[in-house]
């Protein structure tokens, strides 16, 4: 299926996990990409990645920090200079951050995850959609998380972020849609990513496993998502399929949001 045949989607954080897993659906596709993110070795890897299962595509890399406009204004202009369009864009980079009780919290420690989860996210919707208003068409998915539509604990940093998301996506999606264009998000639960692996292992050490384990005990389907699992959802929410879906928040995560 070439759904991305002569489409073009930018996606944050495409040097890892659910970024770099859509980056690769999309290519495969025939979609060609603008890959941002902070890690230079690893977007060089999911190119590297990419163009063995779809040697056609176009990809671009630029390094970026999410959370500096000037940045984000940047990539975007080269993404628009490079392929003179946005089809899709999936704002997805993003971090974790401390894992504690509200109460232990520093101001610094909440400012560094919202600043990445929540003005990366704004500022990606704010250059990407005045393109896609004067194209009269694009797509966007932010990624949200279960940690953005219900409460998880020892997340206060995340949680507001990725509510923020909920709410940035909600709010756009009502106003862009007159012009074309649909905005809408994924909350994905614990699927295993790098980030993931990362936070089972701060909490298990070397039997991480076995805390991922436990982890997922409590997820009706008693399994993390896949990364490709999430790729599969973006490629089609970002397909002129689910045009029609707009300023929803779509839930992958074995059904761990409606227990
Ligand atoms: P990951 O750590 O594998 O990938 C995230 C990528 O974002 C990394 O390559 C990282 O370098 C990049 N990044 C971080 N800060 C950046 C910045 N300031 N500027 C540019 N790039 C930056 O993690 P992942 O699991 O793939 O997470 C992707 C998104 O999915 C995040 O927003 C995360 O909150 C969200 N999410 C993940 C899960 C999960 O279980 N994996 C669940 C819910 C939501």
């Amino acid at each position: 299926m070439d759904r991305y045949q002569d489409k073009v989607v930018i996606i944050t954080g495409g040097a890892s996990g659910l970024g770099q897993a859509a980056a690769l659906q999309i290519a495969k596709e025939g979609g060609s990409l603008v890959l941002v993110d902070l890690n230079k070795d690893g977007l060089e890897e999911s190119k590297k990645e990419i163009l063995a299962a779809a040697p056609e595509v176009k990809v671009e890399l630029v390094e970026a920090n999410v959370a500096k406009e000037d940045e984000v204004k940047q990539y975007i202009q080269q993404a628009i200079d490079t392929f003179g369009k946005i089809d899709g864009f999936f704002n997805n980079a993003g971090i974790e951050g401390k894992q504690d009780l509200t109460e232990d919290f520093g101001i610094d420690e909440f400012h560094k995850v919202v600043s990445i989860n929540l003005d990366g996210v704004f500022f990606g919707m704010k250059y990407a959609l005045k393109q896609m208003k004067k194209q009269g068409y694009g797509s966007i998915v932010n990624t949200a998380s279960v940690g953005g539509i219900r409460g998880v604990g020892n997340q206060s940093g995340y949680a507001a972020s990725k509510h923020g998301v909920v709410g940035l996506t909600r709010n756009s999606g009502v106003e862009y849609g007159q012009f074309g264009v649909s905005i809408k998000a994924i909350a994905p639960g614990a699927i295993m990513t790098p980030m993931v692996e990362g936070s089972l292992k701060q909490i298990g050490g070397e039997n991480w496993e076995e805390a991922g384990k436990e982890f997922v005990s409590v997820n009706p389907m008693k399994r993390f998502g896949k990364p490709e699992e999430v790729g599969y959802l973006v490629a089609f929410l970002l397909s002129d399929q689910a045009n029609f879906i707009n300023a929803a928040v779509i839930p992958i995560d074995g059904g761990q949001s409606y227990k």
